[in-house]
């Protein structure tokens, strides 16, 4: 099997059915059938936008607001993650949406920690070649009345940093309201911190949203992937050597792009931009990373040759030591 990284894999977004089953049973919440689990967790095909894609976090985040909850959804999250082959992976979420039930945000990092270390062990006990290696990204959100909670997470990062958390994120809707720049001190505090950092843009708003992340220092950006529509734009890209974290079939559920033969990933490939696939939310959007790529070789013709850039570029960007990466490396 190939080995696989994914550095933008959202926790909330990634629930395996068997998780919520258990949980829904755990906090006795009624049965349901899979059709109706379905919709309530996953897009169809005519999701319109990036809005509607967002409202299928809801119910997940109900069963996500115990210690015990976080901890068991990472644990079965990284062991299906690596039967599909993954040997490192970044896992994001917002700590301050799993506060409803009175955690802080440094117990929601704790839990999830947790479960990640109990997944190293059973891990070691089970299987030694080629392990799967995980740490956290903590979102910050672009929401209402929120600023107070994003500067809690910066600060929650910078306790946890190497210690299971690598770096911080901007989520949420992209929408002028939460314009990119208004999200300045956050990122210029990671800075004075050292955390690095990445931030969603060039998805919901295009190329500009994306001049705005690169305006306040990200070495990555999460999808990105619309900077194909601004040739300057990708030539600053390339100068700087930002990393793109595309997602070709959550690009298509929120309708960035109407069919995958479109996808321009091979394209900036070729222009020798540091793209990485990546599988965004593997149950909102029905996928996981070795789909991902089948698709992509059979829709855009990806080589084994681009998949290995591909790898080689995630290893670049990851926001783990340098150890790891050299692991990493030795692995293709
Ligand atoms: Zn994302």
């Amino acid at each position: 099997m190939q080995p696989l990284i994914d550095i933008h894999l959202h926790l909330d977004g990634s629930l395996p059915y068997s998780t919520v089953k258990k949980l829904m049973q755990i906090h006795g919440i009624p049965p349901m059938t899979d059709m109706q689990l379905q919709s309530h967790l996953s897009v169809s095909n005519d999701c319109h936008d990036l809005n509607e894609y967002l409202e299928k976090f809801a119910f997940p985040l109900t069963l996500m607001q115990t210690q015990g909850d976080l901890e068991l959804i990472v644990f079965d999250l990284l062991k299906e993650l690596k039967q599909q082959g993954l040997v490192y992976v970044e896992i994001r979420f917002a700590p301050q949406l799993h506060t409803q039930n009175g955690l802080t945000q440094t117990e929601v990092v704790q839990a999830a920690i947790k479960g990640r270390n109990k997944f190293l062990n059973w891990q070691i006990k089970n299987e030694s070649t080629a392990p799967l290696h995980a740490n956290f990204l903590l979102c910050c959100m672009r929401m209402k009345n929120n600023h107070q909670e994003n500067e809690e997470t910066v600060e929650v990062a910078k306790k946890f940093l190497n210690k299971g958390v690598v770096g911080i994120d901007l989520a949420g809707a992209e929408t002028p309201e939460f314009a990119i720049h208004k999200y300045k001190d956050l990122f210029d505090k990671a800075r004075s911190y050292h955390i690095p950092y990445t931030i969603h843009a060039g998805e919901a708003m295009g190329p500009e949203s994306m001049k705005e992340a690169l305006a306040l220092k990200t070495t990555r950006i999460g999808h990105g992937i619309r900077c194909s529509e601004d040739e300057e734009l990708v030539k600053t890209i390339v100068k700087d050597k930002i990393t793109l974290e595309c997602c070709a079939t959550s690009n298509l559920n929120t309708k960035v792009f109407d069919k995958l033969d479109d996808y321009p990933i091979k394209k900036l490939l070729s222009e020798d931009v540091k793209v990485t696939l990546n599988s965004d939310n593997m149950t909102v959007s029905n996928t996981n990373l070795p789909f991902e790529y089948q698709q992509l070789e059979k829709k855009t013709d990806l080589t084994k040759r681009d998949e290995r850039q591909l790898y080689l570029n995630a290893v670049r960007a990851a926001f783990c030591s340098e150890e790891e990466k050299a692991r990493l490396r030795s692995l293709i």
